[in-house]
């Protein structure tokens, strides 16, 4: 249970003597939550041709790469799916996004935790539509001020009651100078008045919420009190500018405006020193403000020649609230019981690289400065992750730029972070979308420490209801009475007074009266007695109704007493249960993270698989054609074998038979000689003539000429032999022949065959020779007699 801090402490705490600083204020829990980060895509204007985002689930978009791009230039793939905590599509309306995104937050605000909210996203995604809005569909930001002020609106303290002390802290003022200061300012006309209806509001930011719309917190802490504080903020060029700074605009002559620094507090806490903190009680009120920073904003864009979407705007909310004393009538004056807590809704600047916007010289440095805190932010965001998943100690760099120098403690400490980023479908914006998908991916593996509950005030609840009931109930009596309720004599009173009997006459009209004063005298002892009787009656009765009492409350206290040790016992339980349930999450988180990583892995080995299949298939393609063509080659090859031997075999048989026929004709020339050697020898001896040699046998059967299978398919007939053809029928048995044709030629064909044994005689001498010559020699003798 929470109790008050001990008076000397808190003495020592108010003297200050030694004002040291506290230790950082570490996360009282490790409890851990990821950053929750959502999508927005918002629809394709009119101009913007072709969609490259599709929302494929309630989680879930994909990119599809335009056709010109060569999509896996950098590996990847040419669809890509993208989850988050939540995809909004094209038909989200303002007030479901508010319900799901910014509405915890605004909770938590309400009851003592911080939140940090920021869009994120290229110029023209809809940053500014989702966190500002437009008439009629207010974004996030007037929705968040109007739930907080549907929630706390009754328990508001009165202006000046809380008081920011310009170090980040509040003060609490009691009532008497609460209303000074009212009064003073009021005299000074600088205390806005709160617009009593809608319709009293600027038009430009009237009904940006319809009333249907409006929601409310629950379990609001009724016995505290509250206000809220708003401040706007620019940052350009990483230079901090007040937006609700009150100083006189030089029109003619304007002076750039001063810029802010930042400071830690005790609790080492972040914040814009000296920055305007404007105290507000309404949404109406809440947004005027807002507006009236917008416009600076937009003047100062103008005169500075400063581009919009280059800048980063943060609106801070925030409640400060304390506990109300004992009656429930006024807010606790101590200050060690306010409890302050902050709501930043950022609105980034375009994320888009600087190229896109073809700004140039100073314009574009400074442009490159703003890219600057946008990348220390991708940065910080990254080595966050890479300390929390590997367990390092790297120095995350929120120091480089003044964005992420301001949220530190959100990531450093506790809160709730949230971002949404917001992607325009166009095709133009592919490119820069994707870099956006990646940081937001990263984004979503960050965890911040979740907020504590804020301790509970020592003093009993509904003190608040319990003094309005009383104060009602007086004013009602007044009202009735027309006087003050005390002077009423209670009714018991008044029966008694009638018991008592009545007093005689006390009048002495005679001196010597002795009857009046002893009828006088009875009559009071009477009453006295009466009296002393109802007293005691009284007594009795009180004693034996206050024993009742006293044991009844006995046994309420041993009955409470009962009760607690139960709820000793349940709250164990839950602890446990609780503890539990911690570790099934962080279970079910790492088994999560797990499915994830693994998830991806597969899509890497399909896709790997996918390309070696398609390789597999492209080299079978090839080797069946190989096979194909291999095999059209043989059945060539075979032919032309076959041809080849073909025609050598015929080749071999010529030269054989002409081989044959050669040495036969030899064989005959040196017979014929022989012979004539013989007929010389023998000549002398008888005068006869020999006979006429006869040609061996063969040369008959043989057929004049070879016949040939040409290449072609034909055939055709080579002469081997023009003597023997010479010998036998040069025509053959299909020329029709007179006889007295054939007569003289067998005449001739008689003497002709000396003619032709000489011949050959003379070639088979002259091939013998050659023979000696070599085959060249006996080629051409061999040729000449083919010769016709
Ligand atoms: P950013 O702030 O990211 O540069 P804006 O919020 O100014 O972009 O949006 C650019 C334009 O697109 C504005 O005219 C806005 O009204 C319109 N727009 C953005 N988001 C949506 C949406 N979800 N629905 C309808 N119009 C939208
Ligand atoms: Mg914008």
């Amino acid at each position: 249970m929470f109790t008050l801090l001990p008076f000397h402490i808190f003495f020592n705490y108010r003297k200050g003597k030694t004002p040291r600083r506290p230790p950082p204020k570490k996360p009282s829990n490790n409890q851990k939550d990821p950053v929750g980060v959502y999508c927005r895509v918002r629809p394709l204007g009119a101009e913007d041709g072709e969609c490259c985002v599709e929302v494929i689930s309630s989680t879930t978009i994909q990119l599809h790469a335009p056709d010109g791009l060569k999509a896996n230039r950098n590996g990847e793939f040419k669809e890509t799916q993208y989850s988050f905590k939540k995809v909004f599509g094209i038909k989200t309306t303002q007030c479901e996004l508010f319900e799901d995104v910014a509405k915890p937050l605004a909770d938590d605000l309400i009851h003592g935790k911080n939140g940090l909210l920021f869009t994120y996203g290229v110029t023209g995604s809809g940053k500014t539509y989702t966190m500002t809005g437009s008439p009629g569909q207010g974004g996030l930001l007037p929705r968040s001020l109007d739930m907080i002020f549907n929630s706390i609106g009754p328990f508001q303290a009165k202006r000046f009651v809380f008081k920011p002390d310009d170090k980040n802290g509040m003060e609490v003022q009691n009532q008497v100078d609460a209303l000074l200061e009212r009064q003073k300012r009021e005299s000074q006309q600088s205390v806005p008045k709160t617009p009593s209806s809608r319709q009293r509001v600027d038009p430009e930011f009237a009904d940006m919420i319809n009333p249907d719309e409006a929601c409310k917190a629950d379990d609001v802490d009724e016995d505290s009190s509250y206000s809220v504080f708003v401040s706007y903020i620019e940052i350009y060029n990483n230079y901090i500018y007040d937006l609700l700074e009150e100083a006189p605009m030089d029109l003619i002559k304007p002076k750039p405006p001063q810029s802010k620094i930042l400071r830690e507090d005790q609790n080492h806490n972040m914040y814009v020193a000296g920055c305007t903190e404007v105290e507000v009680k309404s949404t109406e009120e809440a947004f005027e403000v807002f507006w009236r920073g917008q416009k600076k904003r937009r003047i100062a864009n103008t005169q500075l020649n400063r581009e919009s979407s280059r800048s980063h705007s943060v609106f801070i909310i925030k409640l400060a609230q304390a506990p109300l004393d004992a009656d429930g009538d006024n807010v606790l004056q101590d200050k060690n019981q306010v409890n302050v807590s902050q709501l930043c809704l950022v609105d980034l600047a375009g994320s888009e690289r600087t190229s896109r916007t073809r700004a140039e010289g100073s314009r574009l440095r400074e442009a490159g400065n703003i890219n600057q805190s946008l990348m220390t932010l991708r940065t910080c965001i990254e080595v966050l992750r890479e300390n929390q998943m590997c367990g390092t100690n790297k120095m995350v760099p929120y120091r480089d730029s003044k964005v992420t120098h301001l949220f530190k403690n959100y990531f450093d400490g506790e809160g709730k972070v949230r971002m949404v980023v917001c992607v325009n479908p166009k095709t133009d914006d592919y490119e820069e979308t994707m870099l956006v998908m990646r940081f937001a991916e990263m984004t979503q593996e960050v965890e911040v420490a979740r907020p504590v509950d804020r301790p509970i005030c020592g003093f009993a609840a509904g003190r608040r209801q319990r003094n309005q009931a009383f104060k009602e109930e007086l004013s009602r009596r007044l009202e009735e009475r027309g006087g003050p309720v005390d002077g009423e004599p209670p009714a018991a009173l008044n029966q008694l007074l009638q018991s008592f009997p009545p007093l005689p006459a006390s009048e002495l009209s005679d001196p010597n009266d002795d009857h009046t004063i002893p009828r006088l005298i009875e009559a009071l002892e009477k009453r006295h007695r009466i009296r002393q009787m109802v007293t005691e009656d009284y007594n009795k009765a009180g004693i034996s109704m206050l024993q009742d009492l006293d044991g009844n409350l006995m046994s309420k206290e041993n009955f409470i007493q009962d009760q607690r040790g139960r709820l000793g016992e349940k709250d164990k339980m839950i602890q446990n249960q609780k503890n539990e349930i911690d570790r099934l999450e962080k279970k079910s988180k790492m088994l999560e993270y797990k499915i994830d990583i693994l998830q991806k892995t597969t899509n890497i080995y399909e896709e790997d698989k996918r390309a070696l299949q398609h390789e597999l298939e492209s080299r079978d393609h090839r080797l069946q054609r190989e096979v194909s063509e291999k095999k059209r080659m043989e059945v060539r090859m075979h032919g032309l074998v076959t041809d080849e031997k073909l025609r050598w075999q015929k080749e071999c048989e010529r030269r054989v038979n002409a081989k044959e026929l050669e040495m036969q004709n030899k064989l005959w020339v040196k017979d014929e000689k022989l012979k004539q050697l013989k007929a010389i020898v023998t000549e002398s001896k008888t005068d006869s003539r020999p006979d006429q040699p006869q040609r061996p046998s063969r040369e008959k059967d043989r057929v004049p000429g070879e016949v040939f299978k040409t290449r072609g398919g034909g055939q055709s007939v080579q002469f081997t032999d023009i003597e023997t053809l010479k010998q036998e029928n040069p025509l053959g048995p299909s020329r029709k022949r007179t006889s007295s044709e054939t007569g003289p030629n067998q005449e001739e064909c008689k003497d002709g065959s000396w003619t032709d044994v000489e011949t050959r005689c003379a070639v088979a001498v002259e091939m013998r020779a050659g023979s000696n010559l070599g085959p060249g020699y006996q080629n051409h003798g061999y040729s000449k007699r083919r010769k016709p």
